[in-house]
């Protein structure tokens, strides 16, 4: 171990207790349905300050209807309606606090997070893989984007044609992000399958249908992969994450890098190791970056930097 490794090793974690803390107290508020099972109380007493706050929205929440920002945008846009409130309201979070939510706050990140403590020697892809794969959420929020936006214009120009198109979506035109979701699939339709499965006393039921069964493998595998790869779903699946990171990339919250304190890749290069999206810390502007959108702020780089090179900025 290089005397670097060995400093790195000792820095206190500080950051990490405060980040987990927020993620534990949010996965509860978020999904407040939990807290209702194990210590039997009611949370509709709560209701109010559940809807005043949209990030406490959980998929019981009757206004949020298992819908998060995307989940709404898209659903809009197959209703021809133009959400230029929500989107302007993403924009804002994104400028002034980039991906924080996706760092300190989303359940789906926090899973992941937990699932990586199992393997503490991380694995990374190759950049121009890396690269490749950062694509795909972009390119998968397109095709819905594309699709439900034909089921909006339909509706517009051909009653008939609408009420025809929708019925072919099925389930995609009243939930077009539905399985694309994962936070969707884990606190939506997991639980529903799992009552079904308890209901009827048959696992097979599982296998009944392809689209069940092919979903139910891909997340098993996508939170197998996060294992090895942290945040494998934020880095190349989320929708959220996609939207977000467009503007995130100009947001004014980022991290900057003092050049006169780091030691460099070849000397330490610590911070790239230990960042959960595999970010090029070291490429990146020193006065301020955001990796391309792609940092969620967990703040890890920050707190394991041996010289206290890099820091959050504003502005
Ligand atoms: S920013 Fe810190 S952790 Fe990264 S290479 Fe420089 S000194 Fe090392
Ligand atoms: S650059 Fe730093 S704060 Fe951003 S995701 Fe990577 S480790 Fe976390």
């Amino acid at each position: 171990m290089t005397p670097v490794d060995k400093e790195h090793k000792k820095r206190p974690r500080y950051i990490s207790i405060l980040r987990v803390t927020i993620q534990i107290l949010s996965f509860f508020l978020i999904n407040y349905i939990i807290i209702e099972l194990i210590f039997q109380i009611d949370m509709d007493l709560f209701e109010g300050l559940i809807k005043i706050l949209p990030i406490l929205n959980s998929p019981r929440n009757p206004i949020s209807n298992g819908a998060g920002f995307v989940e709404v945008i898209v659903y809009m846009i197959g209703q021809a309606e133009f959400p230029f409130l929500i989107i302007g309201v993403l924009i804002l979070i994104s400028l002034l606090s980039s991906r924080l939510f996706c760092g300190f706050i989303c359940p789906v990140g926090s899973i992941q997070d937990f699932l990586s403590i199992f393997r503490s020697k991380k694995k990374q892809f190759s950049r121009k893989t890396h690269k490749f794969l950062t694509h795909i959420k972009l390119v998968i929020l397109l095709i819905i984007i594309i699709a439900i936006m034909a089921l909006g214009i339909a509706k517009v120009i051909s009653p008939i044609f609408y009420i025809d198109y929708k019925n072919n979506l099925g389930d995609f035109a009243d939930k077009p992000l539905g399985y694309f979701s994962l936070s969707e699939y884990l606190f939506v339709f997991l639980p529903e399958i799992i009552q079904d499965i308890i209901n009827s006393g048959d696992i097979l039921i599982l296998f009944n249908d392809f689209v069940t069964f092919f979903i139910f493998f891909f997340y098993i595998i996508i939170l197998i992969f996060a294992v090895y790869y942290p945040r494998m779903y934020c880095r190349y699946i989320c929708p959220y994450a996609a939207l977000s990171s467009l503007f995130s990339e100009y947001s004014f919250l980022k991290l900057a890098r003092n050049p006169v304190k780091c030691a460099g890749r070849k000397e330490c290069g610590i911070c790239e190791k230990v960042c959960p999206m595999q970010i090029r810390i070291l490429d990146e502007k020193f006065e301020g970056f955001t990796g391309g959108g792609e940092c969620i702020l967990c703040l890890k780089c920050v707190e394991k930097c041996p010289f206290n090179a890099l820091k959050l900025k504003f502005g």
